[in-house]
């Protein structure tokens, strides 16, 4: 029976772990924590089957001096952050150009398409139904230009890949929503994306789908990988040491740190998010993203959980509420959202790649070693499907989307020499 270790539970980890026991292989599941803690936990909790395009960099002078100056709060930064981020950065502007970007979302179109399709077959058998809702999101607008600007953005997917959505009036979006207070110009409803009312839990359901399936759950630490002396992979773990035939790398945002140890380096733009949960208000009906002010507010089981978007923060820098305090005021202006539920709020990162592709393949250099992570805005999404992709690669199938895009070699150029103990 071929073996894998998995390096990190969260959505991508648990998903590729069903998808190879599903293969009838023998799979270790490891993590330090329980599964579906960190960026799966934390996150929005919308499978975005409309965000087929992944998020460029904007090259528009005008927005661009609007974060440099602090006027945005979809995106902000903080100085001493930036000589940690500019490669990588730099990186993500080169490949945010028409061309390259149209590349991208291709490939992306590709693996985006499936996400529904695989998290069905995942909560049917998971029983998780209880935590999803299949009735989309909504974005509100405030100014007229930028409705018109989304109404032709999504007009132009919809012709290209049959995205559902519908317009919506000011009235409209009252009538569907008549906790607010204010709807501004109206919104729009992408119909089809399922919404999640605890992420964590849906990952922790999918990771019982696996134990039932015969996979094993291990606590331990992911820095204890090393390659074994029969040609395989071992790590330690609160059970003892574990060893399989492969082992494959999805741990999130922690996924170049480890690879560091092996000789790779993998440039990452971190954006960092926070969320908390507000509880005693009003409750929405629906997630609503507030495309304005750059968060999104969600109805989920703690209570009303508001999503910041992306800050760059430097390394294990300490906690800026600026974005949430923001965030908080905006939503509170649109309805009564009641009281903070947790004395702090979460902190986690979007673990994004230069080129806005996730990273799905064999290590270079190492047999026997893959690498499944850089899932970036949309890992909640996209687990069950590049989960698939990358069983499929180590189990010799033929793969459901061509690969190439994934592959860990685009990186090679940032590769250093290869530890020759490994
Ligand atoms: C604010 C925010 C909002 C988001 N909203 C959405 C959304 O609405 N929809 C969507 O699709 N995506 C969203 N995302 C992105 C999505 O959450 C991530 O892409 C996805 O969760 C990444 O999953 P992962 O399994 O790769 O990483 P993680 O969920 O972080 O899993 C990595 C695991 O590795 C473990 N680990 C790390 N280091 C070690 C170690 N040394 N030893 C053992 N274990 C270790 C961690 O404990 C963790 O469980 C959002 C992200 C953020 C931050």
């Amino acid at each position: 029976m071929k073996s894998a270790i998995i390096l990190g539970a969260g959505m991508v980890g648990v998903a590729t772990a069903i998808h190879l026991r599903q293969r009838g292989w023998s799979v270790v599941l490891l993590d330090r924590r329980e599964p579906g803690r960190e960026t799966s936990y934390g996150n929005a909790g919308i499978i975005q089957s409309e965000a087929l395009r992944p998020y460029p960099m904007s090259h528009a002078w005008r927005e661009l001096a609007n974060i440099a100056i602090g006027r945005t709060n979809d995106v902000r930064y903080r100085i001493a952050a930036l000589p940690w981020h500019l490669g990588p950065l730099l990186s993500y502007w080169w490949h945010s150009f028409p061309a390259r970007h149209a590349r991208a979302s291709a490939a992306y179109a590709q693996i985006i398409g499936c996400a529904i399709r695989e998290h069905e077959a995942f909560s049917r058998q998971s029983e998780a139904d209880n935590l999803i809702r299949r009735d989309g999101f909504r974005i509100l607008y405030r100014a007229q230009p930028a409705l018109e600007a989304a109404v032709a953005a999504a007009v132009t997917l919809r012709e290209a890949y049959g995205v559902k959505f519908r317009v919506m009036t000011s009235a409209a979006l009252k009538q569907a929503e008549p906790a607010l207070a204010d709807a501004g110009v109206g919104g729009v409803h992408w119909l089809e994306p399922w919404t999640v009312f605890d992420p964590g839990g849906l990952v922790l359901a999918y990771a019982n789908l696996f134990m039932r399936l015969g996979g094993h759950i291990v606590r331990g630490d992911a820095q204890s990988l090393s390659a074994s002396g029969s040609g395989g992979w071992s790590v330690i773990t609160e059970d003892g040491r574990m060893e399989a035939e492969t082992a494959v790398i999805a741990l999130g945002p922690w996924s170049p740190n480890l690879l560091n140890r092996f000789g790779y380096r993998f440039p990452m733009v971190r954006k960092r998010g926070y969320h908390r949960h507000f509880a005693g208000g009003s409750r929405l009906d629906l997630p609503l993203y507030d495309a304005a002010n750059g968060y999104v507010l969600a109805p989920m089981t703690r209570g009303a959980r508001i999503t910041t978007g992306a800050e760059f923060a430097p390394p294990g820098g300490k906690p800026d509420l600026t974005q949430l305090a923001c965030a908080e005021q905006a939503a509170r202006k649109l309805l009564d959202v009641g009281r903070p539920v947790e004395p702090k709020p979460w902190i986690g990162t979007r673990p994004c790649m230069p080129d806005m592709l996730p990273v799905i393949g064999g290590a270079p250099h190492h047999r026997g070693l893959w690498l499944h992570f850089g899932h970036g805005h949309h890992g909640f999404t996209l687990g069950p499907t590049t989960g698939r992709l990358i069983a499929e690669l180590m189990n010799n199938e033929a793969p459901m989307v061509d690969p190439f895009p994934y592959r860990p070699e685009r990186y090679q150029r940032q590769t250093l020499s290869v530890n020759p103990e490994l």
